[in-house]
């Protein structure tokens, strides 16, 4: 599973995409290969997170690098 968002900077404000990869369960049976979005921001740290999903994530901005920290709005927890 994947989570792609959006994210208004808050140093340039600009909005700017990111995503992130969840980590499936080894028991899940197969593995689903995903396709790495260009132009897209990789979160680089969560710094929580809910069944895996994360709920408060660090990830730099693709206009000016600044690193935000933001909590993440999980409408969908399961994985
Ligand atoms: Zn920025």
């Amino acid at each position: 599973m994947m989570l792609e968002e959006k994210h208004l900077c808050e140093n340039c404000n600009k909005e700017f995409e990111w995503y992130y990869i969840v980590p499936q369960h080894m028991s899940s049976g197969h593995f689903k290969t995903h396709v790495i979005p260009r132009n897209k921001s990789e979160v680089k740290h969560v710094n929580a997170h809910i069944n895996k999903v994360p709920t408060n994530v660090t990830v730099h901005c693709s206009n000016c690098d600044h690193l935000n920290t933001f909590d993440v709005d999980v409408k969908n927890g399961t994985v």
